[in-house]
């Protein structure tokens, strides 16, 4: 999982990605927007690699937005006119914002004082932190309920709650019991199970609709893609547009294709499980996806093709890896690079163990 810098992250409110699975997510916190009723926590929860930090980006200036947030707007009067104040209601939408009123301005800068962004931090060497401190959300919670300088609005935001050490939790905990006026945090969220009942409860979940009918055409307006290229990314990067998209771009495809081979290889014992893992262990968060895929693919090929060796593996050989390696992905974002390796080795070496007895018992029948 990468780390985010605040420059990266306020650089993505202008990103034009024509991400359409924004729209009615934008659409549902407009309503609640406008009819005063936002919520003060916000949990955003979808797939790695689904525009969750441009969304968050593209609402917090939107919040923070002279223009739309209606700072600058007179106050309706509803007594006349009452048609083209509703028109004009209508058309204010968050997810936009004016890019050039004074906040937008400060928020292009990456120096907007009411917004707050968080993720992990770099040690002395240089290297990601494991864990997103609870100082770190101390220092967010302080500054949320200190005065705001701009429209009254005060944004935190942290780009992987998964990483938030048990204290921090705590502390986070505190400040959506007890939330200041104007204040929104919005939590970036990969896996929702990982996030404390506690928190859930303090707040609204937030999904896209990762529609494969729409994501089809976008990939091919994105990339210049054909649709089989396409459909074919998508299967690999489960629906992840990003993933997807950077999936054709970096000629993934290929990568997937070779660890396939390869995986195939050690079946047949013509590969060692260290050989495998040293070829592909680059593709890092990949690995697991890539081969996920790889096992879920293998009861189809044993239907279609009886001569592979697939025809002659134990019927949930291939379904028992595939679980076995969901369960160490789960338990995976709190591991170290060690236990990365242990775990996809021992899935591995079982697939040659597997294949080992297959080749033996062929060796002894003909
Ligand atoms: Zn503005």
């Amino acid at each position: 999982m990468q780390r985010l810098t605040s420059e990266e992250f306020v650089a993505l409110a202008t990103q034009n990605s024509d991400s359409y699975w924004f729209a009615p997510a934008f659409t549902t916190l407009s309503k609640a927007f406008y009819a005063d009723k936002m919520v003060h926590g916000l949990l955003l929860v979808s797939p790695e690699m689904s525009g969750k930090a441009e969304f968050a980006a593209k609402l917090s200036k939107s919040i923070l937005c002279n223009a739309s947030s209606g700072v600058q707007l007179a106050k309706p009067n509803l007594e006349n006119n009452t048609a083209a104040v509703e028109a004009e209601l209508n058309q204010r939408q968050i997810g936009y914002s004016c890019n050039q009123c004074k906040s937008c301005q400060l928020f292009n800068s990456g120096s907007h004082p009411d917004l707050y962004f968080n993720d992990r931090l770099l040690n002395k060497q240089g290297k990601v932190k494991q864990n997103i401190s609870i100082d770190q959300i101390r220092l967010l919670t302080d500054k949320l309920s200190s005065t705001a300088q701009m429209n009254g609005w005060r944004i935190g935001v942290i780009a992987s709650v998964e990483k938030l050490s048990r204290g921090a939790f705590n502390a986070l905990l505190k400040s959506l019991e007890e939330p200041g006026q104007q204040t929104l945090l919005i939590l970036l969220v990969n896996q929702f199970y990982r996030v404390p009942q506690t928190i859930r409860s303090r707040c609204q979940k937030l999904t896209f609709d990762l529609n494969s009918k729409q994501l089809v055409p976008w990939l091919m307006r994105q990339t210049q893609c054909d649709i089989a290229t396409a459909e074919d990314a998508i299967k690999h990067t489960e629906s992840a547009p990003l993933a997807a998209k950077v999936f054709i771009e970096n000629g993934s495809a290929d990568d997937y294709s070779q660890l396939s081979r390869d995986l195939d290889s050690l079946l047949n014992n013509q590969l060692s499980p260290q050989q495998v893992f040293s070829q592909h262990k680059h593709l890092d968060e990949q690995l697991w996806r890539y081969m996920a895929n790889y096992f879920t693919q293998v009861p189809l090929k044993r239907l279609t093709d009886p001569l592979s060796p697939y025809a002659k593996l134990p019927k949930t050989s291939a379904f028992d890896l595939y679980n076995q390696l969901l369960q160490y992905h789960k338990g995976q974002s709190l591991g170290s690079n060690l236990q990365f390796q242990l775990q996809i080795e021992s899935i591995l070496n079982h697939w040659f163990e597997i294949g080992r007895k297959i080749v033996h018992y062929s060796n002894h029948t003909h």
